[in-house]
Formats: structure tokens, sequence, C-alpha cells
């Protein structure tokens, strides 16, 4: 058995991989594949509506003034469609990592960008929390975790502007005030599906600000008005997405999978603490729930760990290649058990 710590894409559900691989032959007994299926059919059209309602009731957001997107392009394409929409003048973006540079990237071949905060002149280890004059800004856009960093923004930052989030590596892993943002999108291959498909969060009232002509693909309100199908949309990656949502749904929604990935998250950063042959990334107070960075104290030794942990089934815990060392990825899908067994075998390691 093989316990999956990758960054993304990611552990699946189990279940949502049995469901997944019997419709990629035969859709509810319907005689067809899921990757068959127009994406004009019924059986389709309930998919993507059950998404979007699941989506919607997993954030707390039914009736609440929000329409959820399902889009090609990953997060990436966001960076550029958010700025796209909405930055007529002036946005304020967060440097909290590597993503957030991509989308302040992005966003200025449409209008002056305002780093509100930066923590890149320490590697991005933690998460800078206060920003003055937002007030003037079209919008704030955050990267709630920093997945090669591991941080986290413990808390949503209060601001005077509009609020706009990637929340690629921690959607819906959390209970969190989701009405505090004006937008949010995420990559699906970390918490949410297979790589492909991109959900997005839009609050319908911000959509009143979009003052620029845009190319189709770009047009957030067009995408809306045909209902993520404005061109043939990802069939199998937002069937797939569909069933994860379920699963969560079931599992007791983001209340009891908020628990458990902190229970997972603290079992690993104690004994990271605890154990004298490691060394956490992170300042402590924006530490991940999704992403444990952490280093080996004797970089000698990195041989010997490793081979111990691969010899377990342990699979994805380089960390990444800007920042070494380890990342233990442990989305919502990572079971409590495999947590336990990499803090076992750390342990194992100490005492050798
Ligand atoms: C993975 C990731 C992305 C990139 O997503 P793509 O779907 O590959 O474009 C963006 N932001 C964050 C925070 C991520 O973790």
């Amino acid at each position: 058995m093989k316990h999956n710590f990758n960054p993304g894409p990611a552990v699946l559900p189990k279940t949502v991989l049995k469901k997944a691989s019997k419709a990629v032959l035969d859709l509810d007994d319907s005689g067809l594949s899921v990757l068959e299926i127009s994406h004009r059919s019924n059986a389709f059209k309930e998919i993507l509506e059950n998404s979007t309602k699941m989506a919607l009731e997993i954030a707390g957001l039914k009736g609440k003034g929000y329409s959820a997107l399902f889009l090609h392009g990953g997060a990436s394409t966001q960076f550029l469609n958010v700025a796209a929409n909405f930055l007529n003048q002036k946005a304020g973006y967060s440097d909290t990592g590597s993503w957030s540079a991509k989308a302040i990237k992005e966003a200025k071949h449409y209008g002056q960008v305002v780093e509100v905060a930066s923590s890149a002149y320490c590697k991005y280890n933690y998460i800078p929390v206060s920003f003055e004059n937002t007030s003037e800004l079209d919008y704030l856009h955050i990267t709630t975790n920093n997945t090669i960093y591991g941080t986290q923004y413990s808390e949503i930052p209060r601001v005077d502007c509009p609020l706009v989030a990637d929340m690629s590596s921690d959607i819906f892993s959390r209970v969190l005030d989701y009405n505090k943002f004006d937008l949010f999108y995420a990559g699906a291959q970390k918490n949410l599906g297979p790589a492909g498909v991109a959900l997005v969060v839009i609050k319908e009232s911000f959509l009143d600000r979009v003052k620029r002509k845009l190319p189709s693909m770009l047009d957030y309100k067009l995408h809306l008005s045909k209902g993520s199908s404005f061109n043939t949309p990802p069939v199998f990656a937002i069937y797939t997405t569909m069933l994860t949502l379920q699963w969560i749904i079931e599992k007791g929604g983001l209340k009891k999978l908020g628990k458990k990935n902190s229970q997972k998250a603290s079992l690993i950063y104690s004994e990271v603490d605890r154990n004298s042959k490691f060394r956490g990334f992170a300042n402590k107070e924006n530490r991940s729930q999704m992403n444990v960075v952490f280093n080996l104290v004797d970089k000698s030794e990195k041989e010997i760990f490793d081979q111990m942990w691969q010899s377990l089934g342990i699979e994805g815990l380089n960390g990444h290649r800007s920042v070494g060392g380890y990342r233990a990825s442990i989305y919502n899908a990572l079971e409590l058990e495999s947590v336990k067994l990499l803090v076992e075998c750390m342990k194992e390691f100490e005492n050798r």
C-alpha cells in the first residue's frame, strides 16, 4: 500500500477513484462512458448542476448571491482572468510565495499592481497580516495557503476593498468565512479532483465592476451565462470533482474535515519540533495545515532517511526544488494512518 504525500496532483479518496473508474466504463448504467457523453447531454448538465450546488453548499454560500464556475486552464489561468475582469486601475497583491508572484506577474498585463506586503525577503517563511490603504484598490489578492513554503493564513484578513483569493491548496479543508471573499478560485488537483479544471466562485455583485471588453474565454460573465459550457468543458475532471464534493459532504463537511486536518498537521508538527533530527521551515504562527515543510538538521543523513520512508511506501515527500528538504502534503483525502506512519518513521530515524 502507498501513502501519497504528493503536493499536486495529489491523493484522492479511494471511494472517489472507484466511482470514477466505474464511470469511465459505464456512467450510471447508461451504457456510455463518462468520456463519451456530450457536454450538452442531460447527464452532464446534471453533473454540472450538482457540482455547482455542492461547492456553494460546502462553502456555506448557498442563497448568498454567489455563483460557481468550472473552467479550464488551472489556477494559473485565473491569475490572468481575475485581473482581466477586475483590474481597472490598481489592485493590491500580498506576495507570500511563488504562486503569488506568478499571479502578480499576470496582473501587470492589465493595470497597476501594488504589493501591499511581501515575505520574499524571508524566503517566504511567514505570512504578513496587516495591509495599509486598501480602500482605493480594485481588489486585494491573497494566496490562502502557500503550497511550496508550507504557510497559511490562519484567519482571513480584513480589508476595505473586494477580496480575491487563490485557494488552490487549501480549498474546503477547514471552516472559514467564505463570504469574506468576492471571488476565490482553486485548481482542482490538490483538494478537489484531477488536474484540468479550476473552481471559481464569484459574488454576483462583484461582477458589476467589470468594465473591460474581454475575449470570450476570459469573460467570467459569459462563462456564467453559459453555465460553464461556453465551450467543451473538461467533463471527466468535473465529474470526478463532483464525486469529491459529494465525499466532503458525506464525511460531515468542513467542520469534520477541518478537525481531521488539524489532527494530522499537529501530529507531524509536534514530531518536527520534538525530534532532534529535524527542523521546521515556516514561522510557527503561520504553519500550513496542508503542507508541512521541514528539513534535516544534518543534511548528510538524507540518503538514510530517504531510504527509510521510501521502504514504507511513502510517496512524494521531497520538498520543492526552491526550498529543499521535505514537504508532507496532507490534503483532505490523506488518512491519519499515513501521517502516523511518517511520524513513526521520523522517530525510528532518530533512534536508530
Ligand atoms: C498548484 C498551485 C497553483 C497552480 O495551479 P495550476 O492549476 O497548475 O495552474 C496555483 N496556486 C497555488 C496556491 C497552487 O498550490
